[in-house]
This record gives structure tokens, sequence and C-alpha cells, in this order.
């Protein structure tokens, strides 16, 4: 099928793109002998988890759904964290996963025993409080009163460590390999006495391994620093790196308008279809468009829902935009189908690839049923 013929809007995912990550992805660990793991709750189509298996290690859930789509879709390496598991599903999680990472002395506690004896992993989260990124507050798990990992000082108790074969920190948001550099040296210092008690460490999320600027060769002396120092398996467990500028979210423009501003009205909504925009924020790249001041003609680009500030950013174009013209954003892959929302009653986009020899194909496409089948 033609890119004309796909529906809007629509979330196109890159095969070839995809690949190219998971080829420098896969890299690393055959540089390296570490293993990286696919998290997740950043991209979870999978159509693409046979493709995303034959480089990566496996799967990390943060919850018990993710768990159950990581085992039944890629089947390799499972491993889940959760701020506190519920009682009612510590057993299922057990049965699917092979990693089970606590967060706290009392989860472990509580649930360390039942892991042990199904012969599973037991890990520990850490809290290093070593804030690398600055401005994404909501991003930094090391902000004083995180909830996140347990922490050197407070109520550290080393004699419960018995059975924890492995330590988790993750602490870093879109970052280079020299804020992991500097996670490790703190890590090393307020946790040094067990690193060479375990058997692994994971490097937790966060590393943008595959954007352009990225020092991969620094990634790699963290790696075999911890592996030839202590002797451990390190595991890194990239979201966003997987699927980086991947993918694509192709929408229609139904109406513009002035009001001071040139507005253009399109068939897709930053809240509903790319929240990450306004969570973040931040203003995806748009195709053809530039900056502002850049082109001649100025837009703010909005979506169809009633709330003011469903706007995506302000764009130019060298042609004034009209009614059915397509545009396409892109670094659409990640972050995004994973938490698309039928708020408004918005229709959610379609989901399709572009596969290596440039055709495209409908992977999925949704319809007033979604929306219903969630409220009652
Ligand atoms: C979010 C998260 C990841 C993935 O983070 P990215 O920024 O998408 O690489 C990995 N591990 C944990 C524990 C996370 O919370």
């Amino acid at each position: 099928m033609k890119f004309e013929e796909l529906p809007s809007p629509c979330y196109i995912v890159d095969e070839g793109l995809l690949d190219k990550n998971l080829k420098i992805l896969n890299g690393v660990m055959k540089r390296t002998g570490c293993k990286i793991l696919l998290a997740q709750k950043a991209f979870s189509m999978y159509t693409m988890y046979p493709l995303i298996g034959k480089y990566l290690s496996g799967t990390t859930a943060s919850g018990l759904y993710e768990a159950i789509l990581g085992y039944e879709e890629m089947g390799k390496e499972n491993h889940i964290f959760s701020p506190a598991y519920r009682e009612d599903e510590i057993d299922e999680i057990i049965s699917l996963c092979d990693h089970i990472i606590f967060n706290s002395f009392s989860q472990l506690e509580k649930f360390k025993e039942k892991v042990l004896q199904a012969g599973k992993k037991v890990g520990l989260r850490i809290n290093p409080e070593c804030s690398t990124q600055v401005g994404h507050a909501i991003y930094d798990p090391c902000v004083p009163g995180s909830r996140f990992g347990v922490t050197p000082k407070k109520d550290f108790r080393p004699y419960l460590l018995e059975g924890v074969s492995g330590l988790h920190f993750h602490t870093l948001c879109q970052q280079n390999s020299n804020d992991l550099e500097t996670t490790l040296k703190v890590v090393e210092e307020k946790f040094g006495p067990w690193l060479s008690q375990i058997e692994w460490i994971n490097f937790g999320g966060g590393h943008y391994i595959t954007n352009e600027d990225y020092n991969i060769q620094l990634l790699e002396t963290c790696i075999e620093r911890m592996k030839n120092k202590y002797g451990l398996e390190v595991y890194l467990e990239p979201g966003e790196a997987v699927a980086l500028n991947a993918g694509y979210l192709a929408t229609t423009v139904l109406d513009t308008h002035q009001n001071g501003i040139d507005t253009a009205i399109l068939d897709t909504s930053a809240t509903c279809h790319m929240p990450d925009v306004l969570e973040m924020p931040y203003r995806p790249p748009l195709f053809g468009s530039g900056e502002v001041g850049e082109k001649e003609f100025l837009y703010r680009l909005g979506g169809q829902t009633c709330l003011t500030g469903d706007t995506i950013g302000d764009y130019t174009f060298d042609q004034p935009l009209k009614s059915g013209d397509r545009l396409v954003f892109g670094n659409m892959a990640v972050y995004t189908m994973v938490k698309n929302t039928t708020f408004n009653g918005m229709p959610l986009p379609a989901i399709a690839i572009i596969d290596k020899d440039g055709e495209y194909h409908i992977i999925r496409e949704f319809s007033y049923h979604d929306f219903k089948i969630r409220l009652s």
C-alpha cells in the first residue's frame, strides 16, 4: 500500500530505522557482553517483538500486563520492576518473570522467599541520590522525596540482602554516557561494599544510545568497568533508544483560521495521541516545516479536543496550509501509542509499518468500540 492510501491519523513505524537502532544496541551487547532489554513502557508494538528479539536479550515490564505481553510475544528474558507489588498479582508475576526487582526492604521481606523458591532472581532497586538531569523533575527518580529505590543512608539494611542477586538503578532520561559515568561513581561510593557480593547490576533506562551525539565508547567503558572490577553481569533496559526516530504520526489538516495567529486544526491531538508533547513538554519534529521565523507561513497546530492547551506547537511552512494537507510528525514511535487516550471521544490513530521495501502495511485500526469498551 502507498502512503496516500493510509488512514488518518496513523502511527507508522519504520522497520528499517528500527532495525538500524537494534543493530547499534546489539553492537554494544556483542562488544561488551552486556545484556540489553526492551523497556516495554516506551514501545510495546508487539508486532515488532520478533524483530527486536533477534537483537536484544528480552523485555522488562513496569506492571503485570507488560510482563504478560513480553512473555507471550517475545519469550526471552523477562524482568520486572514495580514500586510495590500486589499480593494478588505476585504469583503470576513470578511465574512469568525471571528477574523480579523490589523497591524497598519491606517488599523484599514480604515476597523474597516466594521468588527464591520459584528459582527466580531477586533484585533491589537502589537510589544513589545523584541527580544528573536539569529541568525535568518529573522524570528524575533522584529528586528529594522520590518514591524510587532504597537510599544508602536511611534504613539500608545490608543483612536483608541475602538472596538478592542484583542491584538496579534507573536515574537517567534521554541522557548521554557522561551522566551514566557520574552516576556509576556515586553508586560505587555509596554501595561499593555490596557490589562484590552480587551477580548482576542493571543500569536502568534513559540511555540515549541511538541518538546522534551519544558517546557509545564511554558507555562501553562503564560496562567493562563493572564487569571487570566486580565480576558483574550488566543489564541495560532502554525504552526510548530502541525505537528513537523510528516512527511517524501522519495527520490531516481539517481547517485553518485566524485569531492573532493562524491556527490549523488537525485530526490528531497532542493530549490524546502524543501526550508527552504536553507532559515533557517538547516540540515534535514535523517534516517540511521550519522553526518560527524560518519560513514564510506561521501556524499554531492544534487538535480537535476542547482542551485549550491541546496544541502541538508553532511551525512555519513554505505554502499556506489548507484543508486536506497531510502532515507527518517525526519520532512518534516511543511514548505515543502506549500512552494514547480517547479523551473527548477522539478516535485512536491506526498503526502501520513501512517495510524495508518502502511498502506500507496497516497493522491495526480502531473504532468506536475501543472508546466504549473502557467505559460502562
Ligand atoms: C522508564 C524506565 C525505563 C526506560 O526508560 P527510557 O527513558 O525509555 O529509556 C527503564 N527502566 C525503568 C525502571 C524505567 O522506569
